[in-house]
């Protein structure tokens, strides 16, 4: 079967449908620190360790039991925080955030930790996530009275909070109980630290400890940059208060059905983090090598889409006996440009974020795995990429069930319309993508490869909503309006 080469522009700088990785993006990330004399700069790196959850802005607010510090700003934890302000956050309690942000939406009111003056003091939230039933919370809180200062669903919580007469506790547990949706906050006031994740525990949130101090994290690999020991995950439902009387491990509502985002393991954490007791890497791995047994396709060699994919690439090659090779070599150095090139560039295919390896793969046939399918041209273009540096055959493995429904617990998905995978066969997709072959990690190989083989839950512990539509909360609105990220 011959195919036509792409004959679109090439250039794969920028976001949305100009980005070659226009596929699903990070949420947010957050990190705190309680009880370290020094918990800005632990929060400076930890916040370094978790940029790949949001790049758009980030903030932290530092305790220092009598006032609060804090500085936000637009762009990377290293452009954000230099040397004179990490001198002003004083403090051995904080709290920090990095945010992704949807387009329009991307603006400083909504950096994250959110601040607040109420009649107990000052109160800093920080959350990853979606509270999808935020609107009718903040509409109800507006007709009676209350004034919003941002478009973030955190702030939702910040007016339950300091319009509960009870303490801060108590008021959190409530405002927690009322709202619905997948998150993990981290809540400061000037002498406590409140950690909560979600009834399902959809976004993943660890606790570690230094020395003395604990620390939270969206994931475990900013508590190993900072030396910090992991203790575990916090469970579905549970509030833990740090104050002067040390750790109270408690809980707001009782956990429901365990549903942590599968695109965690699949595509957003960082291979050196752990989830659930398991390591991202070797997870990763199993799923190349489950692929390869549900989807075995005779070749030269596997190649994997950095950075996320590499891990599944390994696990298929160990699995067949084909080598792995870098066919595909990705430029760390894109982040935000300024200059775009111009119309001549981009027709002779300015390749700024990928290119294919000529020397590796011009005459093989090449396996390329993949972790999601969102709207295709992502998959069109990298396939594109190994066919013009000469690849004969490219066979495309996704280490995830077809990608079908939006998502309403944090992730930034395109409507349903526009997932591919929601409009068209396999046997279409792999037509559209121009590959030879095209197979998908079965929902069934993919809870096995993270270890979630349950007789008693046949999720697995996962939340599997974007391939099955199982959402494991209500999701009471109209339309999709809340689908993506509320941070
Ligand atoms: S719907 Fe998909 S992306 Fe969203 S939380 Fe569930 S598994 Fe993750």
């Amino acid at each position: 079967m011959s195919h036509p080469l792409w004959s679109g522009d090439f250039y794969n700088e920028g976001t949305g449908k100009d980005d070659i990785f226009d596929t699903l993006k990070e949420e947010c990330g957050v990190f705190g620190v309680y009880g370290h004399s020094d918990a800005a700069s632990l929060s400076y790196y930890g916040l370094h360790s978790l940029q790949h959850r949001g790049e758009e802005s980030c903030g932290m607010c530092v305790a220092d039991g009598k006032e609060f510090n804090y500085h936000r700003g637009m762009g990377l934890v290293k452009e954000v925080f230099d040397k004179e302000r990490m001198a002003s956050l004083v403090g051995n309690m904080s709290i920090g955030h990095v945010r992704y942000s949807t387009s329009g939406d991307s603006r400083l009111a909504n950096a994250q930790p959110l601040i607040f003056k109420y009649r107990d003091g000052d109160l800093a939230i920080a959350t990853n996530g979606n509270i999808v039933n935020a609107p009718q919370i903040r509409h109800e809180l507006e007709q009676s009275g209350s004034i919003f200062q941002t478009t973030s669903d955190t702030e939702v919580v910040a007016h339950l909070i300091a319009r509960s007469s009870k303490d801060v506790v108590e008021a959190a547990k409530d405002a927690l109980a009322r709202i619905v949706g997948g998150y993990a906050f981290l809540i400061m006031t000037n002498d406590k630290l409140l950690v909560a994740s979600d009834p399902h525990g959809l976004r993943p949130i660890t606790m570690g400890k230094l020395g003395e101090s604990y620390i939270f994290s969206s994931e475990s690999c900013a508590l190993e940059t900072i030396g910090a020991e992991l203790l575990r995950d916090i469970q579905p439902g549970e509030l833990l208060v740090l104050d002067k009387d040390g750790l109270k491990e408690d809980r707001y509502t009782e956990p429901q059905r365990k549903a942590l985002c599968a695109m965690e393991y699949i595509y957003f954490a960082r291979p050196d983090s752990d989830l659930n007791g398991s390591n991202l890497h070797a997870s990763r791995k199993r799923m190349g090598s489950r692929m390869a047994l549900e989807a075995f396709v005779d070749a030269d060699i596997v190649t994997g889409v950095p950075d996320s994919s590499i891990s599944a690439a390994i696990g298929y090659a160990e699995q067949t006996g084909i080598p792995y090779e870098l066919g595909l070599i990705k430029n760390k150095y894109t982040g935000r440009t300024f200059i775009q090139p111009s119309q001549e560039l981009r027709e002779k295919g300015v390749k700024m974020k990928l290119s294919a390896v000529r020397g590796v793969v011009e005459g093989q046939r090449v396996v390329m795995i993949d972790d999601s399918i969102v709207r295709g041209t992502t998959c069109l273009r990298i396939v594109n990429l190994l066919r013009e540096a000469g690849a004969t055959e490219v066979h495309v493995r996704i280490t995830s069930p077809p990608f079908k429904n939006p998502c309403y617990y944090g992730i930034d998905t395109p409507d349903r319309k526009e997932l591919i995978a929601s409009n068209k066969t396999v046997e279409e997709i792999c037509r559209e993508i121009n590959a030879d072959s095209l197979a998908f990690l079965s929902p069934e190989g993919l809870i096995s490869a993270v270890g979630g083989d349950n007789a008693s839950d046949p999720s697995g512990g996962l939340c599997l909503a974007c391939f099955n539509n199982d959402y494991p909360t209500t999701l009471d609105f109209d339309g999709e309006e809340k689908a993506g990220c509320g941070c």
